[in-house]
């Protein structure tokens, strides 16, 4: 199975991802996590993915691409699903190079649908864990009780002031991938509202309809 999950910010993506990684015994490529892990080892590279990051702007393509491929290439490039990942057209088009060279091209691209005001609801309310990852919403999904308040973190990018940035970087970079999908035939769109195992059995059936389901 070779597929990506695409939406704004704020969408769903990451909780989905969680979800059908170990339903499906997928590899994630999640670049946001890649690029969170780089920062928080605080290195010279993480200090300036940093940079890129803490406004709402996005990561150069170069970057983004060789931490995606080095991923995918532990994976051997099957069996994977794409989480916030191709973001531009730029990376869009080098990873069909990519994947075509590899004759493991994807499947399906699901575009996860979410109104605006349900986005900024979500994304004001998101708290992450430092070192897992994991993503919670203060009250449909609130951290354990039992879980050190320290270790549960608003992003900084979550906070309001990048929240508009990050919409606006996404209509302007990262819609056109959408149209470039489409083109291809692989976009296929579903609604990002709803609990989160609604959402997950909507996308098990697109990849069912699609036939993405057990192929190699
Ligand atoms: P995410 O967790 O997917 O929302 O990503 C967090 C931030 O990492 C984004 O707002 C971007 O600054 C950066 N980022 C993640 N993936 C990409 C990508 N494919 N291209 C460029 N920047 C990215």
């Amino acid at each position: 199975m070779r597929f990506a999950l695409f939406g704004p910010p704020g969408a769903g993506k990451g909780t989905q991802t969680a979800l059908l990684q170990q339903m499906f015994d997928l590899q994630s490529i999640a670049t946001g996590n890649m690029i969170r892990s780089a920062i928080h080892e605080d290195t010279p590279f993480g200090r300036q993915l940093n940079a890129y990051i803490q406004d709402g702007g996005l990561v150069p393509d170069e970057i983004v691409q060789e931490l995606a491929e080095s991923h995918l290439s532990q994976g051997g490039f099957n069996q994977f699903i794409l989480d916030g990942f191709p973001r531009t057209v730029v990376q869009a088009k080098w990873l069909h190079s990519l994947l075509e060279s590899k004759k493991a091209p994807l499947q399906v691209v699901i575009s996860m649908v979410v109104p605006d005001e349900v986005i900024l609801e979500r994304l004001s309310q998101r708290r992450i864990h430092k070192h897992t990852l994991e993503s919670y919403h203060l009250t449909l999904h609130p951290p354990p009780a039992d879980l050190d308040p320290e270790l549960i973190v608003h992003r900084c990018d979550d906070r309001a002031e990048a929240i508009q940035i990050r919409l606006d970087t996404y209509a302007r970079m990262t819609q056109p991938v959408s149209d470039y999908y489409r083109d291809m035939g692989l976009l296929i769109e579903i609604s990002g509202v709803g609990t989160s195992l609604e959402i997950r059995d909507r996308i098990i059936e697109v990849l069912e309809n699609q036939a993405v389901m057990n192929t190699a």
